[in-house]
Formats: structure tokens, sequence, C-alpha cells
């Protein structure tokens, strides 16, 4: 039986059958035809990434071509941020304490009910000064001129209520120097002589002074000089 009968048999004219192998014979060089093309599309493209990530660490990089979805910045902080930085740092060691950069309220924060946690949750202190167990002492806020913006008030004074509220002393300083941000944190770290508050800068004028924590709520200690506040610091264990 020869290969034309066995198609007979199976109902398959021989003009059908020249049909199906013209048809499987301009498929095949399609087929090739199509891979060949993704293969080329996919060496070029890993060939290309490659050279993008080479020319990335080259640093030749220019603005008209497209980045990486991802870079490393330069410093967790602003140029600005930087130079307080530079000063707040030997203060804080002095004290034995640790300085936690931009942490997320949330991050040390509790929220009751739960669904109080959105509002911290995209909300960074600047500077969060802790004891060595990394205890919340004291929240710095880096005041700069984008903090009279009627958003930036309306956040401050929204962030400054939760402060409030857990009991966590927060300073915004604008301007700064050593002795200043040494008298706020020695301050934090002294305790009130009448309640179980501790000290903390006032300001009146030109002149600085003591008050307490629980001022005016259940202390009525004001007026403390800075030198009698300095005797009654009690130096911290160092770790
Ligand atoms: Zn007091």
């Amino acid at each position: 039986m020869d290969f034309l009968e066995i198609l007979g048999r199976m109902g398959i004219s021989e003009q059908q059958m020249s049909f199906m192998i013209l048809i499987t014979l301009l498929a095949i060089p399609a087929i090739m035809l199509f891979l060949v093309i993704f293969i080329i599309i996919g060496l070029a493209k890993t060939a290309y990434h490659k050279n993008h990530i080479k020319i990335q660490r080259g640093r030749v990089l220019n603005n008209h071509e497209s980045k990486l979805p991802y870079e490393l910045k330069s410093s967790l902080l602003t140029e600005r941020e930087q130079k307080f930085f530079k000063i707040l740092f030997p203060v804080v060691t002095k004290y034995n304490l640790m300085i936690a950069v931009k942490p997320r309220l949330a991050d040390f924060i509790e929220s009751n009910p739960p669904h109080n946690y959105k509002k911290i949750s995209h909300k960074h202190v600047d500077f969060l000064i802790c004891d060595k167990t990394m205890k919340p002492l004291m929240a710095i806020e880096l005041d700069d001129s984008t903090h009279h913006t009627a958003e930036r008030v309306k956040r401050d004074k929204f962030v400054d209520w939760v402060y409030e509220t857990v009991g966590l002393h927060v300073v915004h300083i604008y301007e700064y120097s050593y002795d200043l941000l040494d008298n706020h944190i020695m301050l934090r770290l002294t305790e009130c002589q009448y309640c179980n508050g501790f000290l903390l800068l006032r300001q009146k004028g030109d002149n600085y002074f003591c008050g307490c924590s629980n001022f005016p709520h259940s202390c009525d200690s004001t007026t403390l000089q800075l030198d009698d506040a300095k005797r009654l610091y009690k130096s911290q264990e160092p770790f």
C-alpha cells in the first residue's frame, strides 16, 4: 500500500495533501525567522542594559539619557541638616545619648486605635535624641523657610500636638550654636526640683532661663537660672 492510497483511505485528496505540504513549507521558515528576530532583540536588550550600567558607574550619564529606576543619594541629610548634625553630634555624645536621623513618627509612636497610624505614617522628625536604650527623649525639628508656608504650619501644628499627647519634648530650631544645643539637652536630662518633670529652656527677649516641663499644668517652677540648672544636672552613665 503506497502513501497516496493511505491518504485516499483517510479521505484526504492529493490536492489537499499538496496544500498541507505547501503550508508546512511556508510555516517552517516563518517560525525560524520569528525565532531569529526574537533572539536578536533579546541579545540587543542585554547588550544595551550592560552598556547602560557601565555608563552609570562611570558617571558620564547626561540628562538626555534615561536613568536607572533607583540611585543612591550622596547623603541621608540635606546640606543644611549636615551642618546642623556636625554641631549636634558632639553635644549628644557628650551626654552619652544617641541620635536617630529622620525616623518616621510611626517608628516610635504607637497609634491607638490603629487607623490613626495613617496620619503619622509618612511624617518624619528631623532628629530624635534617645538614651542608650533608644528610648526617645527629645525631638528636634530643624526649621527652615518652608516652615512658614501654610501647609507646613498645619503639619507642624498637628505634629506638635502628637508630641504633646505622647509627652515627648520637641524643640524647633532655626538658628543654633553648640551652647544652645548643649543647654537644650542638658536641661532635658535635669529633673525639676519640685516635681517629676524635667527642665526646659525658655526665652524672654534675649534672656534664657529654665522652667519645668510641667509648667503651667502642675508645676509653677519657671524662673531657674541656667547656672543653677547646671548644678542640678546629674551626669548620665556612660555605655
Ligand atoms: Zn516641676
